[in-house]
């Protein structure tokens, strides 16, 4: 049985336990049992953290030394390189992500992005001239400097916790913040690992803070409600984004929110590719785990019954063909955990309670092992008002809409309390007009790639507010501070 290394803090430079020595058993997603133990912080360790990235931010050359900066997230990028294979492990033994997806998703996707984040780092703009006006008598040259914003506290959820990780330290590192980076209670190693690579490439204390324990609420609230923090950056679940909102309030702090979805894909009666336009919507890869999955299929009423049959078929080929941890051609594992088990089989109970028709699996998979294994599974008949139609089920449980005619579409697309991600699939003018109307971050037309770490990533409505990769990414970590002068002092 696999044993992961234990995940310690990483406060103020050093590798720690927690204070008294406390942790907490990781559970793998595929056997129930644990896996590996994590430090288990207390608030006294989340103060120390706050205490360490304010210091590095406000008495340190890090905010100001660009070049300083740049070598060390390009080193410690090399380092996370050098660890490729400890990153897959984490990923299957932490995450439960499947061997055939562990690439994809979590390692090779993940530091693409950091990549993809140094290629824009020269993009980013520092300083721009506004030019001169006249007032009160006399004229003033204008210039803009954008500087790093501070302390930010990093918020992040366990389904892809590398690649959300990256998005969120080496944006804000880039910009000359100082981090706290809080992983979710699930995956601490994916947290930790940034605290070890960071010791190694050394990197002034402070700078880098990572804390995580049991209580998934602790030490994000801490950082929240403290002033000294001056950003939270956070991707999770839409109600823990407004509590934060909430709790950030009386500091005015500043939030960027990365937040849940029920992205639509709508496929057109003219669509060239009908069957793999419908296949490429099947939930299966990382068990339907991903914030920006099209897990809402919206299909023409006269291609409905065509479109259910090439489903049926397609489920039917992937058969038993996943949930086995030594396969490295399955993309799919168990869920998360217990609770996230239990939810999603609440939702299949929840979609036949409502009247929709199973399509295919929505069964719990206990002869798969321990863990938390559920069918990949299909509901039609579904009508866009039904629950498992508005709310984010978070596993491998697709629902397929019918739709009479484009402004039907547009309208199913867009009633939704989300707005993350979605697809449009036909003749290209068509498609590209309906893309258009579509109420989300991000809409893939003809199935092209939308997300990516050169391109900002986020969320309409309740499914975020900011944008995170690409330059806009780096620029959410950094304040407007105007400087004028009057000209003759030039
Ligand atoms: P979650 O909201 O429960 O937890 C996310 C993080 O917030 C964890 O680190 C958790 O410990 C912490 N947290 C929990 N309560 C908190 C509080 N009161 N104050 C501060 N921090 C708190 O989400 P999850 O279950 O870990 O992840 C699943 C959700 O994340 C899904 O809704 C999914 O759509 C969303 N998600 C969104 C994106 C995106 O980019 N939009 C990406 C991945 C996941």
């Amino acid at each position: 049985m696999t044993t992961l290394p234990d995940a310690k803090l990483f406060i103020n430079g050093q590798l720690r336990d927690a204070t008294g020595g406390r942790t907490y058993d990781v559970i793998s997603p595929w056997t129930g049992a644990p896996v590996g133990k994590a430090a288990d912080a207390t608030a006294e360790d989340v103060e120390a953290a706050i205490v360490a990235a304010r210091n590095a931010f406000d008495n340190t050359d890090w905010s100001t030394n660009k070049e300083k900066r740049l070598a060390l997230v390009k080193k410690y990028r090399e380092l996370f390189e050098a660890n490729r294979e400890k990153l897959g492990a984490l990923a299957v033994h932490e995450a439960g992500a499947a061997l055939g997806a562990v690439d994809k998703a979590h390692v090779s996707m993940a530091l693409g992005g950091w990549d993809d984040y140094l290629a824009v780092f020269d993009r980013v703009v520092w300083e721009k001239d506004y030019g001169n006006k006249f007032g009160y008598g006399y004229e003033s040259k204008r210039v803009a400097h954008y500087e790093p914003v501070g302390v930010v506290a990093a918020i992040t959820p366990w389904n892809v916790p590398l690649y959300v990780n990256i998005g969120k330290v080496v944006a804000a590192l880039l910009a000359g913040c100082t981090v706290i980076l809080k992983p979710a209670p699930d995956t601490p190693g994916a947290g930790a690992i940034f605290g070890e690579l960071a010791k190694e490439a050394g990197f002034p204390d402070g700078v880098i803070n990572v804390v995580f324990g049991a209580d998934p609420a602790l030490a994000g609230e801490m950082m929240v409600k403290d002033p000294r923090v001056d950003l939270v950056s956070f991707t999770g679940s839409t109600a823990v984004g407004k509590r934060i909102m909430e709790q950030g309030a009386p500091t005015l702090k500043r939030v960027f929110l990365e937040l849940g979805g029920k992205s639509a894909k709508i496929v057109l009666d003219d669509s060239q590719n009908f069957a793999m336009d419908v296949l490429t919507t099947m939930l299966v890869f990382h068990a339907g785990q991903g914030c920006a999955v099209q897990s809402r299929l919206l299909v023409p009423e006269s291609r409905y019954e065509e479109a259910k049959a090439i489903l049926k078929q397609g489920y039917a080929g992937l058969g038993d063909n996943w949930g086995d941890v030594s396969n490295p051609e399955h993309i799919m594992g168990p869920v998360i955990n217990k609770r996230q088990l239990e939810r999603v089989l609440g939702y299949i109970q929840l979609g036949k309670d409502e009247g929709a028709t199973l399509l295919h699996g929505g069964a719990a998979r206990p002869d798969k092992g321990d863990g938390y294994f559920v069918e990949p599974t299909v509901f039609v008949d579904v009508t866009n008002d039904m629950r498992i139609a508005q709310e984010e089920i978070f596993g491998p449980v697709l629902v397929v809409i019918p739709y009479k005619d484009d402004e039907d579409a547009i309208r199913i697309a867009n009633e939704s309390a989300y707005g993350l991600s979605g697809g449009v699939s036909g003749s290209f003018d068509r498609a590209m007009k309906m893309a258009k109307r579509i109420r989300t971050g991000s809409v893939g037309v003809n199935n092209g790639m939308c997300i990516a770490g050169d391109i900002p990533f986020g969320g309409y409505k309740a499914s975020g507010i900011g944008r995170e990769w690409g330059v806009e990414g780096i620029e959410e970590f950094l304040e407007t501070k105007m400087i004028a002068y009057p000209v003759a002092a030039a």
